[in-house]
Parts: C-alpha cells; structure tokens; sequence
C-alpha cells in the first residue's frame, strides 16, 4: 500500500496565491533538500511519520472541505506524492500543490493547481530552480512565486519575469517579501514605482496576520 511521510494535516485558511482567503485542508509533508535563508518551516525537515494513503485520505475527508493542498517541506522530494496528487483529484477535491520548484513537475496530474516558486539569490538556493519545469505550467491555473529578501532579489525577479516571458506562462506571478525582513511598503514602492503589469501582482503572507507569526498547523 502506498505511503507518505506526513508532518502534519490541518484545516486552516490558505495565506498565500490567488487562494489567499480561502478555507481548505492542508497536507503537510516531511522532508526538503533546499535549506532557504529564510525558511519559516524548518520543523517540516524531519518531524513526521509514514502514513498509508487511505489513512491520509480518510483524516483528509473527516474535515468535511473539498479543497486541499499538499505542500512541505517539498513535498515532490517524496516520489509517492505524484500520485496521491491524482488519488485526491480521483476522489473530487480540487487540489493546490505548493512546491519549491525543484522537482520534475511533468508528471503532476494536471488537474493540480501548482504553485511553484523561483528561489531568489538571497534564499542561498537559486542553483534548485529547475527552469525546465517553466514548460509543463499551466497558464489556466497554475501560479509562481518570488520570495523576496531585499532589492537585488526584486531586480532578479524582474529579470526572470521579462526574460523567460513568465506572464504568457502563468495565471498570477506572486511577489512576496521575507516575512520580517523587508516591509510591504517597500516591496509595493518598487513594484509601483517599475510600473509592473499584471500578473504580477504583491502579496503578503495572510496567516501570519490572522494567528501568531510563529503559530503551527494554520
Ligand atoms: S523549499 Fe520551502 S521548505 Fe524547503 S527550505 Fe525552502 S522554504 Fe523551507
């Protein structure tokens, strides 16, 4: 029977993407090989257990709410993932896959909603971005995101964007500061002041605003 090493699984209110504001369930799972400067999920590394998939399912349907998202840690570093990505997709939710980017995202079931990262220079992990992965999005649903530290990590972002056309390749290009270390003003003074089109679009990390920063399993 299938397995996966699950952190934890909550029923909360998604803080970030396009889904920003929406309730839905969240599989958490263990384990990443990326170590980002500024990684607010460092318990996610090693603290988890193997779960078989219909245990997870069953945990999943018990909060009664038809969308879920898996995420991590990175939760493409478990090879079970893919296809526990299908079996929710089977099962009718709509499902959302938060990724760091780093992983094939070719064989993801399409009707996934992948929200994937580029890392920034000041993550210390900008070697993982896997540009090939820019050809299997979705325009119609799926979502990028740039964390960003400081101004040469919006530079670079602005960069990425032109260059590799990422508005034709996404329906929403996220800029998103470091929680604590870059203000919202600044990160929006730039963006307005760079005159940037849609779809970039400013975002701020939602949850952190609604329960404690620091708080876990929201
Ligand atoms: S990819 Fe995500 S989970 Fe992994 S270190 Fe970076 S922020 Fe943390």
């Amino acid at each position: 029977m299938p397995q996966l090493i699950v952190n934890e699984i909550f029923h909360s209110i998604q803080g970030e993407s396009t889904w920003a504001g929406v309730p839905m369930v969240f599989v958490r799972l263990t384990g990443c090989p990326l170590r980002c400067t500024w990684c607010d999920t460092t318990y996610s590394f090693h603290e988890g257990r193997a779960r078989s998939f219909d245990e997870v399912l069953a945990e999943v349907a018990a909060y009664g709410c038809r969308t879920v998202e898996v995420t991590g840690g990175e939760p493409l570093a478990q090879q079970a993932c893919y296809s526990f990505l299908a079996a929710l997709a089977d099962a009718g939710y709509t499902v959302l896959l938060e990724t760091a980017g780093s992983h094939d995202l070719s064989p993801v079931d399409p009707r996934v909603h992948a929200i994937m990262d580029l890392k920034c220079p000041g993550s210390g992990e900008e070697r993982h971005n896997r540009w090939s992965n820019l050809e299997h999005l979705k325009p119609e649903r799926d979502e990028l995101k740039f964390v960003i530290a400081d101004r040469a990590d919006y530079e670079w972002a602005k960069a990425k964007v032109a260059e590799h056309e990422l508005g034709k390749r996404v329906k929403a290009i996220l800029f998103s500061p470091v929680f604590g270390k870059l203000e919202y003003e600044t990160l929006s003074r730039w963006m307005l002041d760079d005159r940037l089109p849609p779809p970039v679009r400013f975002q701020v990390q939602m949850h952190k605003h609604i329960w404690h920063p620091s708080t876990r399993g929201v």
